[in-house]
């Protein structure tokens, strides 16, 4: 099954857990808000980034 990720700029509060948790998905912008770097991370990832949204404290994180 194919992931998509998706994370809202607006409402991060630039915890960084995320980019913590799962780099090879998350990293940041210049001013440090969350960027997903790969909207359709490999089967090997689901579990981490899931794992990622849920801890997410302004659930900012998108997973369908
Ligand atoms: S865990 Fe949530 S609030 Fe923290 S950097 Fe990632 S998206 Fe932003």
């Amino acid at each position: 099954m194919t992931m998509k990720v998706s994370a809202t700029k607006d409402t991060c509060a630039v915890s960084s857990l995320c980019v913590y948790r799962v780099p090879e998905v998350f990293d940041q912008d210049e001013e440090g808000a969350v960027e997903v770097i790969d909207p359709a991370p490999p089967a090997g990832l689901h579990d981490d980034v899931r794992s990622a949204a849920r801890g997410c404290p302004t659930r900012s994180i998108h997973v369908e």
